[in-house]
């Protein structure tokens, strides 16, 4: 009988010791490594870096199922009312220029409704604004994600 984690021989009994969730026979000097089977409680714990558990767990976005959904920025109502106020227009104005309601923008810029990517587009068209949070395939561009781009980095990205 040969020990698994050394090679040497075991001369009387080996002992067998698991290790993460495995048996193995091992000589004395070896069965410190694990724990001895007789002992092991039958749900074998996996050990986990301490590191790894107290990491918060990030879901990571159902892109399958929202691919062409972009997500609005959370002050959209906020941000369209500004823009409607610095153009003038009244909710009715705007309502009849997108061919719109104006109960159903009334209900978007109080943030009671998220507008749909048509009705958020024509906003975006009218006022001039974003409404979507930069990123994505759109992180590209100037002025979008973690770092500013210079200009050669887009005259790089335009030669590829
Ligand atoms: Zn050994």
């Amino acid at each position: 009988m040969q020990c698994e984690i050394c090679g040497a021989d075991i001369p009387g009994a080996s002992t067998r010791i698991t290790i993460d969730g495995s048996a193995l026979e091992v000589c004395k000097s070896c069965a410190r490594f694990g724990k001895q089977e007789d002992k092991f409680s039958p749900v074998p714990r996996k050990i986990v870096p301490a590191e790894r558990a107290f990491r918060p767990v990030r879901k990571p976005k159902p892109r399958d199922s929202f691919q062409d959904l972009k997500e609005v920025v959370p002050e959209y109502g906020h941000k369209i009312k500004e823009a409607r106020d610095s153009l003038g227009l009244s909710l009715e104005e705007l309502a009849d220029r997108l061919k719109e309601k104006a109960s159903l923008l009334r209900k978007i810029e109080r943030e009671e409704l998220v507008p749909e990517d048509e009705i958020r587009k024509k906003l975006e068209k009218e006022l001039k604004i974003k409404l979507i949070e930069e990123g994505g395939a759109e992180r590209w561009k100037p002025g979008a994600g973690t770092r500013g781009l210079t200009l050669g980095d887009i005259a790089s990205i335009k030669k590829r």
